[in-house]
């Protein structure tokens, strides 16, 4: 079914615009159909294995692997190669910090930023466990398993660092500091993240960028919740921890489980489902049963998962 929402969806974008917005077609006339073709049949492909509970974690991490892989090459290809690899043939910072700083600082909104927050309104968090360009990285370095204790202070780290995103962006604008300048500002947070995903993140084994310093996986965090879709803890749960390990979002710790409630930074990735044997970690949806939530949230994430990944342009 995914694959058919998917070519229902891109269709219209073959003939919208005077610049094709697919690629394919930007290549050669009548590459659009082929790369939607293309597109959907791996919708299709990475449904049939993501709606089986023990094979969904790994082709979560891949198809989120592979997307990074193709806006990263797309990047390249546009700055040494050709703008035409650029979706409005224009040059943006890879960061995710920039999606909220970018606008407070030039006073207007960006493509990305409109893409970011339809993709929370529609699909809540999973923009921080499938689509981020930048998180799929983070989640490579931290490995299969979480490896050590929860983050002390998370919270009030992740809120600061969101108001110091928001404060330098605001105060550049207002001194009316240089592009030279905010771009400077930009490249030197990118490497902050990078740095941190080097150093902390591959030593604990947790997404420490996306779970505490980037501000856009902060904001996720809270905006997630104007979309239904909820992860929740049965009463049948023992709190034997074994899904802990489980999550590199650092959203079972303790506190959580006997909450009943995965913390603020759960993504809806999945990946703990398996880990638990009585099966009380379930997905929620109003008037849908715990499995048609699972797979009603598949469908969704895997249809925007695809379009971005058509247009994964910068
Ligand atoms: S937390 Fe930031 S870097 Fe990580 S996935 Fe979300 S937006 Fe991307
Ligand atoms: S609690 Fe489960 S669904 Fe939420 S982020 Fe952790 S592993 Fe993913």
């Amino acid at each position: 079914m995914t694959g058919a929402i998917v070519t229902l969806i891109l269709l219209p974008l073959q003939f919208a615009g005077d610049r094709p917005m697919l690629l394919f077609e930007r290549l050669f006339s009548g590459g659009g159909y082929i790369q939607i073709a293309i597109i959907a049949a791996f919708a299709s492909v990475l449904e049939y294995h993501m709606l089986v509970p023990g094979r969904s974690g790994w082709w979560r991490r891949f198809s989120w692997s592979l997307f990074s892989a193709v806006f990263f090459l797309q990047l390249i290809l546009g700055i040494a190669v050709d703008k035409i690899f650029l979706m409005t043939g224009n040059l943006h910072l890879p960061v995710p910090a920039l999606i909220i700083s970018g606008p407070l600082y030039r006073g207007e909104l960006s493509v990305m930023t409109l893409i970011f927050l339809s993709a929370v309104l529609l699909s809540g968090p999973a923009w921080c466990s499938q689509y981020c360009y930048f998180g799929a990285i983070d989640s490579a370095f931290a490995g299969k398993k979480a490896r050590s204790s929860p983050v002390e202070n998370r919270l009030a780290l992740k809120n600061s660092f969101l108001v110091l995103a928001i404060a330098a962006a605001l105060l550049l604008r207002i001194a009316g500091a240089g592009k030279e300048i905010a771009l400077a500002a930009g490249v030197a947070t990118g490497v902050a993240g990078l740095l941190i995903i080097g150093f902390i993140t591959r030593r604990r084994g947790k997404m420490i960028h996306c779970t505490v310093w980037c501000p856009v996986g902060t904001l996720t965090s809270y905006l997630k919740h104007i979309n239904p879709f909820r992860m929740k803890i049965e009463n049948s749960c023992t709190s034997c921890m074994l899904c802990s390990s489980a999550c590199r979002y650092d959203a079972l710790t303790p506190s959580d489980i006997s909450s009943l409630r995965p913390g603020l930074t759960c993504t809806l990735c999945g990946d703990c489902l398996p880990s638990c044997r009585h099966s009380s970690i379930t997905y929620r949806f109003p008037g849908l049963s715990p499995e048609s939530a699972r797979k009603a949230y598949i469908t969704v994430t895997l249809v925007i998962y695809s379009l971005v990944l058509a247009m994964a342009r910068i």
